[in-house]
């Protein structure tokens, strides 16, 4: 095995990063800190017609927003550039050439009108699944079946052609996987894989096979859904007499309702797919980290809360579990409310007005929103929420919850008038939490009435809302001012 461990990250800029695809980044970053390795991205752009130009900025700063740090890409080079497929072009078919050369690939000249004849007929003959293989091919138009010199004539005319890596007829092809164990397949499944297409571009598996080589990569650890490719790939490495890098296979993500999560079940299901959704939907990096660590992996006690250093130290390949792991959306929800209340409320604070779009809050004073922050924090699972919860400190409400107000019964506008009358006799300085409630409990002492029956009213005159942070705390924040003016205005308003 080779001594340093060398990971690599290598999505294909087709879209926004999907959070599978950084768990997989994730995770070998975590490998790689935890065996002081380097973490490589490399950027698998040879698909032009899948290309999106945005795409790579986007994943670059996902994995920045996330805590990952990229120790070699096209942004900070290392000596294995260039770092995306597409400006290592040329390689590749040097490779695919050596290939032809040694017998373990073919030029094949076919049009797509005779590839389809070929499915046709085959279909026919009864093959559901028919493949250009160790069978077909020799009835295509390939420079296995043409004589040497019809090849050469042809290339050297400048005819259109792709190379073909030649599967071996029956042979089983078996590698470790350090997560599944040990994995086989069987080469007839297997179709003549196209390595150089007619454009002159790598198809995936070629050039993955020669980066991973050359980049000197020692692990590689990539989603599920690759499994299948790595027969064709060992078959690659045996080619060209390359040593295998050792392969490891995450565990799909599932959906909570079953099934891969797709794009289309996680949109039904109300989960957030893209990292760029989590930014914009203000989560805190840490918790989305921290989830994406446990959702396949676990350091095998109940622990569950680490810092990205922490997961470093832990993290461990033989700790990855091989069934799928299930997206919990409320689990995240509860990393969130955890990194959120170790936030400190001037930070908090900051940040608050940084992201929210109501001018009070943006202009409000440091001090008093603070305070409000520490009254709401306890409540919400993002800070978003904080600033939607607390908007009636900020202005007076200016409608009411419809849930809220069914709870605005015949007695509540005498009941709070007669609260109000009772605060309305304290002093600035006495307009505090403690008396604000010894208050209200002489009023429903006196009424005769439960707690609730005053107490809610009073939450919906004050903040428009049937829940929400302590109320007698929020009053005292609100001042008295303005507890006496919205309590005359809900009377007004509610009857
Ligand atoms: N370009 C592939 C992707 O988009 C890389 C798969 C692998 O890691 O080999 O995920």
């Amino acid at each position: 095995m080779k001594d340093n461990v060398r990971v690599r990250f290598a999505p294909s800029p087709t879209g926004f990063l999907h959070i599978g695809g950084l768990r997989t980044a994730l995770y070998n970053y975590l490998f790689a800190r935890h065996h002081n390795g380097r973490f490589v991205l490399r950027i698998e752009d040879t698909d032009q017609s899948r290309y999106v130009k945005e795409a790579e900025e986007d994943i670059i700063k996902s994995l920045e927003w996330s805590g990952i740090e990229i120790d070699e890409g096209s942004e900070n080079p290392g000596k294995f550039g260039p770092y995306r497929q597409s400006e290592r072009k040329e390689m590749y078919k040097k490779f695919a050439e050596e290939l032809i050369e040694n017998g373990h690939a073919y030029y094949a000249f076919d049009t797509t009108e005779e590839l389809d004849q070929m499915r046709e007929r085959l279909q026919k003959s009864g093959n559901p699944s028919p493949k250009y293989d160790t069978i077909t091919r020799q009835s295509m138009i390939n420079s296995l079946t043409l004589p040497s010199e019809e090849v050469r004539k042809r290339l050297d005319a400048g005819n259109e052609y792709v190379v073909r890596l030649k599967v071996p007829r029956r042979e089983t092809i078996r590698f470790e996987d350090l997560i599944r164990g040990h994995v086989s397949f069987e080469s007839k499944g297997l179709d003549d894989q196209v390595l150089l297409k007619s454009d002159g571009m790598p198809t995936y598996h070629l050039a993955n096979v020669v980066d991973d080589h050359l980049m000197e990569i020692s692990h590689v650890i990539r989603g599920e859904e690759w499994l299948s490719s790595t027969p064709k790939h060992v078959l690659l490495y045996q080619a060209f007499g390359w040593e295998l890098p050792k392969m490891a296979h995450l565990p799909l993500i599932m959906s909570p309702s079953g099934g891969k999560l797709s794009k289309r079940k996680a949109e039904s299901e109300g989960i957030p797919i893209n990292t760029k959704d989590y930014i914009e939907q203000h989560y805190e990096p840490e918790a989305l980290v921290n989830f994406l660590a446990y959702l396949g992996w676990s350091p095998g006690d109940d622990s569950e809360i680490h810092s990205l250093n922490d997961l470093c130290r832990l993290f461990t390949l033989d700790r990855v579990s091989k069934g799928g792991a299930v997206f919990n959306h409320k689990k995240l929800l509860w990393y969130n409310e955890h990194y959120l209340r170790e936030i400190s409320d001037r930070k908090l604070a900051e940040r608050i007005k940084k992201i929210a779009d109501n001018e009070a809050v943006k202009n409000a004073d440091n001090e008093f929103l603070e305070k409000a922050i520490g009254l709401l924090k306890e409540r919400v699972s993002k800070i978003d929420e904080i600033i939607t919860m607390g908007s009636f400190f900020f202005g007076d409400p200016e409608e009411y919850d419809e849930k809220a107000v069914k709870k605005w019964k015949d007695d509540s506008s005498e009941l709070v008038l007669a609260y109000k009358e009772k605060i309305a006799a304290l002093d600035e300085d006495q307009f505090e939490a403690a008396t604000l409630k010894s208050l209200l409990e002489e009023v429903i002492n006196a009424e005769g009435v439960g707690f609730g029956k005053l107490m809610m009213p009073l939450r919906i005159a004050t903040t428009g809302q049937g829940f929400g942070p302590d109320l007698f705390a929020s009053m005292e924040l609100m001042g008295k001012e303005s507890v006496l003016r919205r309590i005359d205005t809900a009377v007004k308003k509610l009857g």
